[in-house]
């Protein structure tokens, strides 16, 4: 894949681009209907048989972008690889007209092996988009606020990650790196 330079956004941006879809689409309920999201931003969408190690491609072809997407992976594996297909679409189709991705689980490293850095600048940035976008800041604060949260309770993630149909890891460094908590 061949890359434009990479100019690194920050995260209130890309955080701010992603609540910007969710108030346009008017998403108030839970979970997030990612498909719904991908649609209505102009991709299509194609469940592949992807060998193990792919998570997710997405493509650009004269302007048309389509999500292929690992159909034997889990659930909440499929709507994150979705997810952040849409946060490459969104932050960075201007970058490359393809972008593959291979084991997404790897998702918070601040390091993929293997990777150049400019790469790993844009996974990491359509990995927050994703957060953002599957985990939006209004609705998490609502549900965190409903109960006595608890980060150390591995039963309160579980529940709130069921709530979002993400990962616990995922729901887990959301809330982390959310600023919701008060300490
Ligand atoms: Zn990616």
């Amino acid at each position: 894949m061949m890359l434009k330079r990479v100019h690194p956004q920050t995260i209130q941006t890309i955080r701010k681009r992603a609540e910007e879809i969710i108030s346009e689409l008017q998403i108030n309920t839970l979970p997030v209907k990612i498909e719904d999201v991908a649609k209505k931003m102009g991709l299509r969408l194609t469940p592949f048989a992807f060998d193990d190690n792919i998570s997710g491609v997405l493509v650009i072809e004269e302007g048309q972008g389509t999500i292929g997407y690992n159909q034997n992976e889990s659930r909440v594996r499929r709507r994150f690889t979705i997810a952040h297909e849409c946060g490459h679409y969104c932050l960075h189709k201007d970058q490359a007209s393809m972008f593959m991705d291979k084991g997404l689980k790897a998702l918070f490293r601040s390091t993929h092996s293997g990777l150049t850095e400019d790469t790993q600048v844009l996974e990491r940035e359509a990995n927050t988009f994703a957060a953002y976008v599957l985990m939006p800041d209004h609705l998490l604060k609502k549900e965190i606020d409903k109960i006595d949260f608890d980060l150390g309770s591995e039963d309160d993630i579980k529940n709130l990650a069921r709530t979002f149909d993400v990962s616990s890891q995922a729901m887990y460094y959301r809330i982390l790196n959310s600023g919701l908590l008060r300490f």
